[in-house]
C-alpha cells in the first residue's frame, strides 16, 4: 500500500494541485490521507474541499476546519488567523459546512493514528518536542501516528525509554520498523519552516519507507488569489517567506 499524506492545506489549491501533480510524478498511490486544517488562510477554501472530496481522501478536522464553521469559537485564534477563518465561514456552501462537520477528530489505518494536533488533544496541541511527543505515545496505541498543525515537517522515534527527533528531509527515507513514531509531513499550503515549498510524505509498506516531499509552486498565484479577496496582507506575506 502507499499513502500519501497531506497536512494543513488551508485553503492553498495552487499548492494542492502541484502536489497532487507531483504525487501523479512519484507513481500511484491507493490513497490520500489529510490530517487537518483544510481550510483556513487561503483564498479557495471551497475548492480544496472539492478536490479531497473527489479523491475520496480519508481526512480528520483541524482546528480551522471546526473554527471555520463555528464549532469552536474564533477567541482561540490569533486576530489574522480569525480574520481569514471568518472570510472563510462565509464563502462555504452548505454542503461545505456538512462535510467539515462530520470529520472524526481521529482515524485509525492500519498501524498509522491520524490527528491534527495530538493523539491527546486532536485538535489544538501542538507536538514541538520530544517532551510533548514523549506524553503523546501514552495516547495512542497503534505504532504509528501521523500529526500536522505545526506546519513543520519532524519525526519523532521511541526508543525504549529515549524518545529522539529527526528532521525529515527529501533527500533521505525514513524506515518504519519496530519502534514507535510521530511523524509530521510539514503543510501543504503555508510551511513554515523557512522553507516555502509546499511539503507532504508518501508511505509505502513494500518498504516501510516513509518519504518527505518539497514542490515549488506558484506561490504569487496563490498570493494574488488572496489579494484578491481582500484576505490580510501579513497572510499573503508569509507563504513566500514560508515562516
Ligand atoms: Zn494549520
Amino acid at each position: 500500500m502507499r499513502c500519501a499524506i497531506l497536512a494543513d492545506i488551508h485553503g492553498n489549491l495552487t499548492a494542492l494541485k502541484a502536489v497532487l501533480d507531483d504525487i501523479g510524478k512519484q507513481g500511484k498511490v491507493d490513497e490520500i490521507w489529510c490530517l487537518g486544517d483544510i481550510v483556513g488562510y487561503g483564498a479557495e477554501p471551497c475548492e480544496c474541499i472539492s478536490l479531497l472530496k473527489k479523491l475520496n481522501a480519508v481526512c480528520v478536522a483541524g482546528n480551522h476546519d471546526v473554527g471555520a464553521i463555528g464549532k469552536i469559537d474564533l477567541v482561540y485564534f490569533n486576530p489574522l488567523a480569525a480574520e481569514a477563518l471568518e472570510w472563510t465561514a462565509e464563502k462555504l456552501t452548505p454542503m461545505d459546512v456538512y462535510y467539515l462537520q462530520e470529520l472524526p477528530k481521529t482515524v485509525q489505518k492500519d498501524e498509522f493514528l491520524l490527528a491534527h494536533g495530538s493523539p491527546s488533544s486532536p485538535l489544538f496541541e501542538y507536538v514541538i518536542s520530544t517532551g510533548s511527543a514523549e506524553r503523546n505515545f501514552g495516547f495512542f496505541h497503534s505504532r504509528y501516528c501521523l500529526v500536522g498543525h505545526t506546519h513543520v515537517p519532524a519525526a519523532f522515534r521511541q526508543e525504549s525509554k529515549k524518545i529522539s527527533s529527526t528532521q525529515p528531509a527529501p533527500s533521505r527515507g525514513i524506515l518504519l520498523g519496530e519502534e514507535r513514531m510521530i511523524i509530521n509531513p510539514g503543510a501543504v499550503g503555508q510551511p513554515r519552516d523557512g522553507d516555502p515549498r509546499a511539503s507532504y510524505g508518501i508511505f509505502d509498506s513494500k518498504d516501510n519507507f516513509f518519504r518527505l516531499f518539497r514542490v515549488e509552486y506558484d506561490v504569487r498565484t496563490a498570493q494574488d488569489k488572496m489579494a484578491q479577496v481582500g484576505l490580510p496582507i501579513q497572510l499573503i506575506m508569509r507563504l513566500e517567506q514560508g515562516k
